[in-house]
């Protein structure tokens, strides 16, 4: 994997807070994003498991199905979605990804967001029939088992961090990403249990998913991931586990005006596009926790991961441009 640009971004603010950007959405496959790394280790799980098709879920809004989706086309990979629309829709939007989707040829199944297991397993069942070996990325029909697979890309993820912080003689005091699933923030935090990091790792939280469970299930990928690969966890690991839970607007996928404003100021002020589902949602929440906590005299990581085609789906959305 390349190593993806980190880029100081003009951040103007009274207490010297240096603010820099690691750019995961300029990976070079489908369009960028956390997800490439991400999904490229689940691919080559299911290729070590010798299964034949993939079995993926999320929303129309999802970048880990466009990618996998994207891999499996090129891979000639058979490629089924089980897509869950959010409780306040009456079926799947329609959005920049759920249209790539089409062109990647992958098999879209509508599902309610109540019956995922029970879809996951009808499908597993069916494919099963037809002569397949399916394999879903999450694991069993519940989307647990397989929480560990996607922990080493941002292990290397980290690794990069830290070899730019070395050759720049610069150690920053906070990472923030935007944190769904956690895949992402499990990488990080596993990495700098590894190498002994000194960066606080705070995942800004975009999903609806309560804090508990989602502490839980951070915890059990590091864990699952540790195991798998015969390494030891440090006495108090568990307390590098920072999610907070305070900027996410009423849940996924949900944002308001101070969101979109934020967008635009990225984008006129360091060119950065950012989503208000994901990247821009956590560029906010950062900046608050900055004003919140009152950091000072340091140098903080943003890590942009990705949703470019959410970017274009929210300029196509903004139709006055923000003047109201
Ligand atoms: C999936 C995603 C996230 C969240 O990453 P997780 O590893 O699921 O926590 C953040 N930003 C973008 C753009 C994503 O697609």
């Amino acid at each position: 994997m390349i190593h993806t640009p980190i880029q100081k971004l003009e951040f103007p603010n009274d207490r010297n807070v240096r603010l820099y950007c690691k750019r995961e959405d300029l990976l070079p496959f489908s369009l960028g994003g956390n997800k490439v790394r991400i999904g490229r280790a689940f691919f080559r799980d299911m290729q070590e498991k010798n299964k034949d098709c993939m079995i993926i879920y999320g929303n129309s809004r999802s970048n880990l199905c466009r990618v996998l989706a994207n891999l499996c086309c090129a891979e000639k990979i058979p490629c089924y979605m089980i897509c869950s629309s959010e409780e306040n829709e009456e079926q799947p939007i329609e959005t920049n990804n759920s249209r790539l989707m089409k062109w990647l040829g992958a098999e879209v199944i509508p599902c309610r967001k109540t019956e995922i297991a029970q879809t996951v397993e009808q499908t597993m069942n069916r494919l099963t029939e037809e002569g397949y070996h399916p394999y879903y990325i999450f694991g069993d029909k519940f989307g647990t088992g397989n929480e560990g697979t996607p922990v080493q890309a941002y292990v290397d993820g980290y690794r990069e961090i830290l070899a730019w912080e070395k050759e720049q003689n610069i150690s920053f005091s906070h990472i923030f990403a935007a944190s769904g699933t956690g895949s992402t923030q499990c990488g990080l935090v596993s990495g700098k249990l590894l190498e002994q990091g000194t960066e606080q790792i705070i995942g800004l939280s975009i999903s609806s998913r309560e804090y508990d469970r989602a502490i839980r299930i951070m915890e059990s990928g590091i864990s699952d991931y540790f195991a798998k690969n015969h390494l030891v966890l440090p006495e108090g690991w568990e307390s590098e586990l920072h999610l907070e839970m305070g900027y996410r607007q009423g849940g996924y996928g949900q944002y308001d005006e101070r969101i979109l404003q934020v967008i635009r100021e990225e984008f006129c002020r360091n060119g950065l596009p950012l989503d208000p589902t994901y990247t821009g949602k956590a560029f906010w929440g950062m900046k608050q926790y900055i004003e919140e906590h009152q950091l000072q005299d340091c140098d903080v990581l943003f890590i942009h991961t990705g949703g470019t085609p959410l970017f274009y789906d929210c300029i196509l959305n903004d139709t006055d441009g923000g003047k109201k």
